[in-house]
Formats: structure tokens, C-alpha cells, sequence
């Protein structure tokens, strides 16, 4: 059954009379990564997977929700000390309680939910799903008058403040903020946002999930993040968004060789986005994934964060003659994002499956993925 169907029917049987239907998107990240930290470009674009929920106020001064996913009806109220302790409950209860802190109206109501976006694959489904009941209870309680960039905050928060994960903004910018053939450019320093088109008639965006998540020793992250802050400072810049080629160049001899190729990646990924926007303008797709090459390299050798499997999988794709590939998100594990000729598809998924299978005994799961919009009332 299609998700809005199966959520209208199960919404009705248990609440009787009908809601109103939202939904919101999983993102992808076509380049830009591990930059947002050091001030520079993200450029996600929502996609054609979601999570989508029935909602309807129930005169109450509770929540009633039921996932269909994970078959779970958990109730809870709107007070701070109400936290539900299911994790899946605690997203929709943290957006609740971070658009009551802004001093928006949230009451009580009723919901079923269930999605699309796989969990857990880098693709975002606890963005979504923030996403679309921040959407949600904007129209439904706010008359919509707090501003999507507001809505996106409150998803974030919620990851903060309800769930343990200290992410960035991208995420969930993403998937408020997706437009249907459109990419869009964040600039993590100004929170300014550009669109730019992405629907090409010739290519698909297939992602390839490795399924494998390395437990890493003594926090690679943060250990990436200070190299930055340390070459920056020593720049004598706020982050390395202000820092050039020529200027890194200047200190080479004064940092330690690890730092210098951190920081060497993350000035020239900044400008492979750019380059990358410029390329997408002119609908050379070619130019686009020979920049994904170039970051996925880039991760690999200087950043340092892929890992076998990954480099792998970015292997086959290149000896295929897909157009461009990369690692997509932190590293270490997860999804390549790939760019595939129309033509070209169907073999490809085949011969990565086999020969990551054959390799390391399981077979990667394929996502394809269409740039589309994101957060928005689907139905009254
Ligand atoms: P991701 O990278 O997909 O965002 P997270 O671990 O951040 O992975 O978020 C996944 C969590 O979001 C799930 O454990 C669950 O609590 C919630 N979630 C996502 N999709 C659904 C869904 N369809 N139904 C119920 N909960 C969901
Ligand atoms: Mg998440």
C-alpha cells in the first residue's frame, strides 16, 4: 500500500476522524564535506524519501502518536518532565517542547507516522521526521508564522537537547529548505543559501550503503576539527573558510604535516563547491563528478576518514566509468553517493553488489535517490 494510504487507514481506525497529512525528506549531500565546521559550503538537496505523518489536535493537553513503522503507541505530555522514553517519541517530543521555548503554541494532539527514509544510512531520517512535525505543528498551531529557518533550528535543538547528537544545521536545513531539482548551497559561516538546479536527464544519483560502521579510537572527529582550529589560528583567521592555498603554503614548514593536509583538504573542497555550482549552472555534469572524484581522494588520503570498504566501492565505480564518486558524510563507514550515466545504472548496481559481496561477504544496499521537495502539507 502507498504510505499515505496506509497512514490515512490506520490514522482513522484509531482516532477515528481524519487529520491532515505532512511530510518531510531524507537529504543527500552531493560535496562539501567537513566543511561546515570550518565555516565553508554544505550542498544538500532533499530527496524522494520521507517520513510523513496524520495530525490532528485533539482538544487535549497530550500527544497520542502511533508509529507504523516501529509499532509502537506511546502518549505524552507538553511539560519538560513528560519526556517519553522512547527514542523515536523523543524527536517529536523534543520539537514539541523547542517551539514552546521559542514561545510557540503547541496543544495536544493525535498522529501516525511511518516513512520511507532508511534509518540510519546517512540519509537523515531523524532530520525528516523532526522536520516534518516541526512543518506540522507550524501550520496546524502557529498560523505559520514561524520562518522555515526557525523550523530547521528547532530540529536541531531537538537532536541536542532531546537526543544526544550534537549535529550541525545541514541536515535539517535540508529538509526543510529542499526544493524538487534543486540543490542547495549553504554557506555555514552566514547561513546565506543559494539554489541551484540539479535535474539532469542523462545521469541518476544512486547511493551505495557499504553497511559497515568502524568503531573508531580516540575521536577522529574532534581530532579533525582541531587540526583546522590550530592551522586557522595560526593563519590568524576565524576558521579556515578565510584561509587560501598560497596562505597554507606560507606556514608549511611551521605545522605538522598531518595538519597541513587537513587543512589542505578542507580549503580545496571549498572551492570544488563552488566549482561544482558553476559546473551545474552550465548543465556540465562532467565537470561535477570528476569534483566528486577529486573529494572522495581528497577524504581518503588527506582527511583521512574513508576506510576500505569505501575506497573500495569508489574503485569499482571509477573502473566502471561512472561519472562521479564519493564518500558521503563523516567517513569511516557508510554510503558512497555516485553520479551514473541513465545507461550505465542498472550494470553498475549489479556489478558493485557482486563484487562487494564477494569481497566482504555481505552485499551493499542501493539507494536511488531524485532531488525533490521537503517539508510540506501533503493533504488536508
Ligand atoms: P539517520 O542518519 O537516519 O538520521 P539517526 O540515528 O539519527 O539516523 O536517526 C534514526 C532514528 O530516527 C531512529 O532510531 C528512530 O528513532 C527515528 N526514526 C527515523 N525514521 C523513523 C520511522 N520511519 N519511524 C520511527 N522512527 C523513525
Ligand atoms: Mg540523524
Amino acid at each position: 500500500m502507498e504510505l499515505k494510504e496506509k497512514i490515512r487507514k490506520t490514522f482513522l481506525e484509531r482516532f477515528n476522524e481524519p487529520g491532515t497529512v505532512y511530510a518531510s525528506a531524507g537529504r543527500i549531500n552531493l560535496i562539501g564535506e567537513h566543511t561546515d565546521y570550518n565555516g565553508g559550503f554544505v550542498f544538500p538537496g532533499a530527496i524522494d524519501k520521507v517520513i510523513m505523518a496524520e495530525i490532528r489536535p485533539n482538544g487535549m493537553e497530550k500527544v497520542r502518536v502511533f508509529s507504523i513503522d516501529i509499532n509502537e503507541y506511546v502518549e505524552f505530555g507538553l511539560k519538560e518532565e513528560d519526556a517519553p522514553n522512547e527514542q523515536w517519541a523523543r524527536y517529536i517530543f523534543g520539537v514539541c517542547r523547542e517551539i514552546q521555548k521559542r514561545g510557540g503554541v503547541v496543544k495536544g494532539f493525535d498522529a501516525v507516522f511511518a516513512g520511507n527514509v532508511p534509518l540510519g544510512a546517512g540519509l537523515s531520517s531523524s532530520a525528516a521526521l523532526e522536520s516534518c512535525f516541526a512543518f506540522a505543528l507550524n501550520d496546524l498551531f502557529n498560523g505559520n508564522t514561524i520562518d522555515k529557518f526557525e523550523l530547521a533550528k528547532i530540529g536541531q535543538s531537538t537532536e541536542h537537547n532531546y537526543c544526544g547528537v550534537m549535529c550541525g544545521i545541514m541536515d535539517q536545513f535540508a529538509s526543510v529548505f529542499g526544493k524538487k531539482d534543486n540543490l542547495m548551497r549553504l554557506d555555514c559561516r552566514s547561513m546565506e543559501y543559494e539554489y541551484f538546479p540539479f535535474k539532469s536527464d542523462s545521469h541518476k544519483l544512486v547511493l551505495v550503503d557499504s553497511r559497515v560502521k568502524h568503531e573508531l579510537k580516540d575521536s577522529p572527529y574532534n581530532k579533525r576539527r582541531e587540526s583546522c582550529e590550530r592551522v586557522a589560528k595560526k593563519l590568524g583567521v576565524e576558521t579556515l573558510r578565510d584561509a587560501t592555498a598560497e596562505m597554507l603554503n606560507t606556514v608549511k614548514g611551521e605545522i605538522t604535516a598531518e595538519d597541513y593536509m587537513r587543512a589542505k583538504f578542507v580549503i580545496e573542497e571549498k572551492e570544488r563547491v563552488l566549482d561544482v555550482c558553476d559546473a551545474l549552472v552550465k548543465g556540465d555534469y562532467e565537470t561535477v563528478g570528476k569534483k566528486m572524484y577529486e573529494t572522495h581522494d581528497g577524504l581518503s588520503k588527506d582527511y583521512e576518514v574513508s576506510c576500505e570498504e569505501l575506497d573500495f566501492l569508489n574503485d569499482v565505480a571509477k573502473e566502471l566509468g561512472v561519472t562521479g564518486s564519493r564518500i558521503m558524510g563523516g567517513g569511516f563507514g557508510g554510503c558512497t553517493i555516485n553520479l551514473v550515466k541513465n545507461d550505465l545504472h542498472d550494470d553498475f548496481i549489479k556489478v558493485v553488489t557482486d563484487r562487494f559481496n564477494e569481497k566482504y561477504g555481505h552485499k551493499p544496499e542501493i539507494y536511488d535517490v531524485v532531488i525533490s521537495d521537503g517539508a510540506r502539507k501533503i493533504e488536508d
